[in-house]
């Protein structure tokens, strides 16, 4: 197997990645689109799905810097649980423990409401492994940025509002995985608090 090196972080040492590793990242990809392919985001411009999920993955390899094929293939995988009809057992045997581990901890328990759920992201976002820890942080960073770039028509501003506020809450309980996804995220909520405080003022006037 031939294998492709990856010099992007001087901070941290080469790795090597094997062809089976590539098809890995390809099968968890086509299997999300597959599952997530009636699925549009909430948005506006109801843009398919999948393009969160790859955007998460994408966000942790290049952004983070954060060379770990099993992770990205969970980032990839993160929502299809939650939100489709897929089961851990299903990520389990068709892309081993570690990953259907990763998915798991970033999967709210739908049975309860949903004030709870978002409670509970708070409660359990230090606890998170770093490879979980790294996809939340990338799942917060998409979602802040959507939420005012590609708003959903039906929220008002202070749902906008709240939401923007809530992912700084998970964020900041956080461990420090990757100081560059970090300030990736934290452009995207000043962003966002911006775009919204202008929009504020523009209604206010
Ligand atoms: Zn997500």
């Amino acid at each position: 197997m031939r294998a492709e090196t990856v010099q992007k972080n001087d901070n941290q040492p080469p790795k090597t990645f094997s062809a089976a590793d590539i098809g890995l990242i390809l099968k968890a990809a086509h299997f999300a689109a597959n599952k997530h392919k009636s699925q549009k985001r909430k948005g506006g411009e109801a843009s398919p799905y999948i393009n969160h999920p790859l955007e998460v993955a994408e966000l942790i390899w290049n952004t983070g810097e954060y060379y770990d094929p099993e992770v990205v293939c969970a980032a990839i995988l993160h929502d299809t649980v939650e939100d489709t009809e897929t089961t851990f057992t299903e990520i389990e045997e068709l892309f081993g423990l570690r990953i259907a581990s990763l998915v798991k901890e970033v999967t709210d328990d739908k049975s309860l409401p949903k004030a709870e759920r978002k409670a509970l992201q708070i409660e359990h976002a230090p606890h998170l492994s770093e490879g979980a820890s790294l996809i939340k942080l990338g799942d917060k960073a998409s979602n802040v940025k959507d939420i005012v770039n590609d708003p959903p028509p039906d929220w008002s501003e202070e749902r906008k509002h709240d939401y923007v506020e809530w992912t700084k809450l998970v964020v900041n309980e956080l461990a420090a995985v990757s100081p560059p996804l970090k300030e990736h995220y934290e452009r995207n909520y000043q962003s966002a608090k911006a775009t919204l405080a202008k929009q504020a003022k523009k209604i206010r006037d």
